[in-house]
This record gives structure tokens, sequence and C-alpha cells, in this order.
């Protein structure tokens, strides 16, 4: 069991999963929680880390920082996603180890499975085949960091864990479009288009790759639980165990945004990999279930981007 004033650093607290997983620990009263802001604490400059944890000691480390984006973003600039993210994950578990942090959860992500990986995927299949051009060097970021704390676990024994979440939506979401993945992309364009009065909205791709889509809050309770009860170097999966096609997700998202136009399809746009479901027994084994279904979750995502985002 863990402390509830054990020192907890969430590394990356103003993302979607850091601010979900900052609300989830406060709620449970945790109450002392570590975080520093960009501005104070450049993750990827490893002098910087390295004292930074030689004054604060964090007992228990949340590595949730890292350089992410949807398929164009990665598409279009590999090396900042390989190379900051290289950077960030090798400071922060390093210096997690050399200054006796007693437990890391490293955020890793289901793009990290094959290509063609079976469905839904099992942990197994981790570097069982190749990857998806479009996010390859992300990916190959997160890999090596898994590695890396799969490392830190035989040779030094730590207790450094990998969970590898699927595609997650929620508040603080990034709804830019150029560089948010679909379903903040999509929410913002069907309430664009209403309130535009548009005709159409058009979606990238063919509308046929399938994805599950988890409310971060769900990703975030998962995470407490597993830092409480899961002691192991083997990566583990955290979904919802359902997924949906893109054009069934942006036919959900009209109808909760109230957009009753068409839609159009943008096929120079990239599918990406065809399917992206979890097989999520093993963190059912340990009792886990969501608890937000994806209208609500969506409706309830609606529901932060007016308040925060919408012009
Ligand atoms: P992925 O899961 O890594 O492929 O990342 P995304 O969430 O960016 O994309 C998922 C799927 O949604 C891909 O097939 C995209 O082509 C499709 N998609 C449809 N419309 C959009 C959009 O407006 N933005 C994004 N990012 N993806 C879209």
């Amino acid at each position: 069991m863990m402390d509830k004033s054990e020192k907890i650093f969430v590394a990356g607290h103003h993302g979607m999963v850091g601010s979900a997983l900052v609300r989830r620990l406060k709620s449970e009263g945790f109450s002392n929680l570590l975080v520093r802001d960009r501005s104070k604490l450049d993750l990827r400059d490893d002098s910087a880390v390295a004292k930074f944890f030689a004054e604060e000691k964090p007992s228990v480390v949340i590595l949730a920082a890292a350089k992410v984006g949807g398929i164009k973003a990665n598409n279009d600039f590999p090396v900042e996603f390989l190379l900051e993210n290289l950077r960030i994950q090798n400071n922060v578990i390093q210096a997690a180890y050399e200054n006796g942090a007693r437990k890391l959860l490293f955020l890793g992500s289901s793009c990290i499975y094959p290509k063609f990986a079976p469905q839904p995927i099992p942990e197994t299949a981790l570097l069982s085949g190749p990857l998806e051009p479009t996010n390859e060097a992300y990916v190959i970021a997160k890999i090596a960091g898994i590695k890396l704390c799969q490392a830190y676990a035989r040779e030094y024994d730590a207790n450094f864990i990998s969970v590898m979440p699927t595609n997650l939506y929620g508040p603080n979401d990034n709804f830019d479009l150029e560089t948010s993945h679909v379903l903040a992309a999509l929410l913002r364009k069907a309430h664009e288009a209403k309130t535009r009065k548009d005709r159409k909205l058009t979606v990238w791709g063919s509308g046929k790759p399938r994805r599950e889509f988890l409310h971060v809050d769900d990703l975030a309770s998962a995470c407490l639980l597993l830092l409480e009860k899961y002691d192991s170097s083997e990566i583990i999966n955290v979904g919802c165990g359902e997924d949906i096609s893109i054009r069934e997700l942006a036919e959900l998202i009209c109808e909760v945004v109230g957009f009753d136009g068409d839609l159009a399809w943008d096929v120079t746009k990239p599918d990406g990999t065809p399917r992206k479901l979890l097989d999520v027994s093993k963190l059912r084994a340990l009792g886990w279930k969501p608890s937000i279904p994806l209208r609500d979750g969506i409706a309830r995502t609606y529901e932060w981007f007016l308040a925060n985002c919408a012009r």
C-alpha cells in the first residue's frame, strides 16, 4: 500500500495524462505531490533532472511527460519525437534509480505493438513484427523506455513498471487540428461545423480503421491500482476492451455535439494501423474495469472543450 504522505513526482502534470493522475491522487488523499513546470525544469536537460532528483528524492515517480501527437505530427516530425522522448525518459528513469525511488511507472502506448499484431493485442506481441511507419519514431522511443525500465528491474532489482494505455481522450487533450489525435480533432471539427452551420465535415482517411478509446480518468484509476498492486517489469495493457471504426466515432461525435450535416473523407491523409484493440485480460484479472462509457466520456469532454477551448 502507498502511504498517503509518500512523495510522488508526477512528470508531465500539465498534460492530459499527468493532470488526470494529479486529480486522482489528490482525490484519493495523497498529500505530498511533487510537480514542476516546464519553465522551471526542462526534462530534456540531463543535469537539470539529476539536480532536481538529488534535491527532492521522490519516493514514487510517474513518468507521464512525453512529446505526443496525432498521426500527422508523428509522420511529419520523426526527429523531434525520437530525440525528445529518449532524452526525457532516459533522464527521469536514470535519476529516479540513482536517487532511490522505490517505484516508477512509465507510460507507454498501444502503438508500440506491430502493425499487424493479433487483435485484441496481448502484451506478448511486443517486438513480434514490423511497426506502423507513421509513428515509428515515437514507438522506438517508447520501446526503449520499456526496455530501460526492464533493464533496471533485472540488473538492479528496481520496481519500475511499464503501462500501455490505449488511445486516450479527456480534459486537457490537445485540440489543435494539425497535431491532435482523432477524437479531440473531430470534437472540434463537429463543434465548428455546427457553429458555422456547415453542411459537411471532413474526416481524414477512409473511416475504416478501428480504434479503442479510453477516458483519461479511467486510465488514472488503473494507474493507481497498478502503483499499489503491480510489481512486475512485464508490460501491462490498459484499455476498455472495445473498439469502434473511425466512421462510427465520427457519427457518435456528431450526435453528441449536435451537428447533423454529412461526413466527407479526405483519403489523401493516412489511415495508419488498421486496428488497435488491446487485450486487457491481465488488468481485468487484477480486478479493474473502466467506469466511463464512450458516449458519456465524449459528452464530458465536449463540455470541457466548450468551457476551456471554444472561442
Ligand atoms: P493513431 O491512433 O496513432 O493512428 O492516431 P490518430 O488518433 O491521430 O488517428 C487515428 C485515425 O483517425 C487515423 O486513421 C486517422 O487518419 C483518423 N482521423 C480521421 N480524422 C482525423 C483528424 O481530424 N485528426 C486525426 N489526428 N486523425 C483523424
